[in-house]
């Protein structure tokens, strides 16, 4: 949670307000030089908007730091309009014009790269019903870049691959109408968080093959290394094997060899295992042995025929 508050902080709220800044005061001689020093900072605000877990923060500041820029860029057109008298600055210029070229290379390239994450890789997503109901609820981690979903860190490093199936994951909380997902900032109450007791249902129709349920949900800065996947319910449905993960403890409704219909109720949103706050967490795999079920395929997924991608809103039919 420390790592997630020092990344907001910086990233979402010191870096938009001091790029704007800099566009605010940093001198330029013609409208090419203005472009030159706007182009990082919406860049910049762009790749957040996709990319930044907008769970500490809310998602409105975006619009905030979108006012700004706009300020600081329509004060900076005005100087940027007035000529300066010539040789003024010229290293200085050539300096601020390198540094602003950097800047948005960089930016857009990593937003190249989150939005990479937006398009499934092969084979066929696998289509679900939405495991959630009742609520909007905010994809806090989902897609198929590292940038939008750290599952994916799984994928390739040999010392994870015996969690490899949830390479594809998605996590998601609750929201309020605000875009809250909590009563609190960081609250330690697991209740005060919205998704906290919320119902799960199959996502599809099938056997269930395996389940957990006796371990504790933890206080939202506490983790469970040994268990990762908490308190679940694996499903064989056709396609696929599906993972709900981070289940309430006591709160399963089914058992290894129940038959589910789509729809039929699971068990209940928790914050056992590897979990920071209470979320539920969704993937599908292939088969796999009841040894090292985790070590199976990791296979792309949609939800309501949608591929969930971080900071998407899910709204449930
Ligand atoms: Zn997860």
């Amino acid at each position: 949670m420390f790592e997630l508050l020092f990344i907001t902080a910086v990233g979402q709220v010191l870096l938009p307000v001091a790029l704007a800044f800099r566009l605010w005061r940093v001198a330029c001689r013609n409208r090419l030089e203005w472009l030159l020093r706007a182009l990082p900072v919406s860049a910049y605000l762009f790749f957040i908007a996709v990319a930044g877990v907008w769970l500490l923060a809310p998602w409105g500041l975006l619009y905030g730091f979108a006012l700004l820029g706009s300020a600081a860029a329509a004060v900076s057109w005005r100087r940027c309009s007035r000529p300066l008298p010539p040789g003024d600055g010229r290293n200085r210029h050539g300096f601020q014009a390198v540094l602003d070229l950097l800047l948005t290379a960089f930016c857009a390239g990593m937003l190249a790269w989150a939005l990479s994450g937006y398009t499934p890789p092969a084979p066929p997503a696998i289509d679900l019903a939405s495991p959630l109901k009742n609520g909007v609820f905010y994809v806090v981690n989902g897609g198929y870049s590292i940038l939008i979903n750290p599952h994916m860190k799984t994928l390739k490093q040999e010392s994870l691959a015996a969690y490899r199936a949830q390479s594809y994951a998605v996590d998601i909380v609750k929201s309020d109408r605000f875009g809250r997902r909590a009563n609190g900032w960081v609250p330690e109450d697991l209740a005060s968080y919205y998704i906290f007791g919320a119902m799960v249902y199959a996502p599809c129709s099938g056997v269930v093959i395996m389940t957990e349920d006796r371990l504790s949900d933890l206080t939202a800065s506490e983790g469970d290394r040994l268990h990762p996947a908490g308190n679940f319910v694996l499903l064989e449905c056709a396609e696929a094997s599906v993972l709900l993960a981070h289940l309430m403890q006591f709160s399963l409704s089914v058992r290894p060899g129940d038959r589910v219909q789509t729809g039929d109720p699971v068990g209940r949103v928790g914050n056992s295992g590897m979990s920071t706050e209470p979320h539920l967490h969704l993937h599908a795999q292939g088969r796999a042995g009841s040894e090292n079920f985790l070590a199976a395929e990791p296979l792309p997924l949609k939800v309501e025929g949608r591929t969930l991608v971080r900071n998407d809103r899910l709204v449930p039919r």
